[in-house]
């Protein structure tokens, strides 16, 4: 699939507004923009990473991320996995994504460490926390969230680097303040505690709709997706 003059012009404009914006906002010293890249096609990924200095992206569908991986995995960027990942499915990842943003089980932490131990790697990850306690969704509970960090220091092949979070989608933006300055003290608490000895600790948090909100409140990474590739069509990809 061939990018048009016009995508392209407007994928790098919405990436130069995306990083103006990350330069006023943030509240962390060092910010990583990561693109959400599902639906998007992989020569529009590689313009992004090749001619607008992106250095990171993420898929969240293991399927999607192995029709694309022959594509980008020589691009000059890292890949990172953020969806909801199976454990039946983690053996098609380990080894080809630098960052699993979504690890919230115990069977995950031993899938995981089970395979990273086989090919002989330290996978990092983050653990996700659900930050508005919704049920339909991921990520352990803020208050089990030490307790669990705590097993998975456990695992030889597994090095956690921070915690992710997803917010509920608030209608009023400001409402976001609430869940992340909450998820940022967590943040603060457990690298006291437990992440001491973790170089340039990860707090991944924002998307489209809410990363100045995080970035205000101490997001170390945001994952955007639609505000630089514009509203996903999972139709026609
Ligand atoms: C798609 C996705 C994003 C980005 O969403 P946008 O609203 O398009 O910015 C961030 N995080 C995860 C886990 C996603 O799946």
């Amino acid at each position: 699939m061939t990018v048009t003059e016009q995508e392209k012009a407007s994928i790098k404009e919405n990436i130069e507004l995306l990083l103006s914006q990350v330069q006023e906002n943030k509240t962390a010293e060092n910010v990583t923009v990561m693109l959400a890249t599902k639906t998007v096609s992989t020569e529009k990924i590689a313009y992004a990473v090749n001619e607008c200095g992106i250095n990171a992206i993420g898929e969240n569908k293991v399927q999607e991320l192995l029709e694309k991986y022959e594509q980008i995995k020589d691009l000059p960027c890292q890949i990172h996995f953020i969806g909801t990942l199976q454990t039946n499915k983690v053996k098609y990842i380990v080894g080809k994504v630098s960052l699993i943003h979504s690890v919230d089980s115990d069977s995950l932490l031993k899938e995981i460490n089970k395979r990273a131990e086989k090919l002989g790697i330290i996978q990092d990850i983050l653990i996700e926390v659900n930050s508005g306690r919704e049920e339909n969704k991921g990520g352990v509970m803020p208050e089990n969230t030490e307790a669990f960090l705590e097993k998975a220091l456990q695992y030889d092949n597994i090095r956690v680097k921070g915690i992710m979070t997803m917010a509920p989608k608030c209608e009023n933006k400001s409402d976001y303040h609430n869940y992340f300055s909450q998820i940022y003290k967590l943040f603060i608490d457990i690298c006291k505690k437990t992440l001491d000895n973790v170089n340039s600790p990860i707090l991944s948090m924002g998307m489209s709709d809410s990363y100045v909100q995080a970035l205000q409140n101490g997001s170390t990474m945001i994952r955007v997706g639609s505000a630089v590739f514009g509203k996903r069509n999972y139709n026609n990809n």
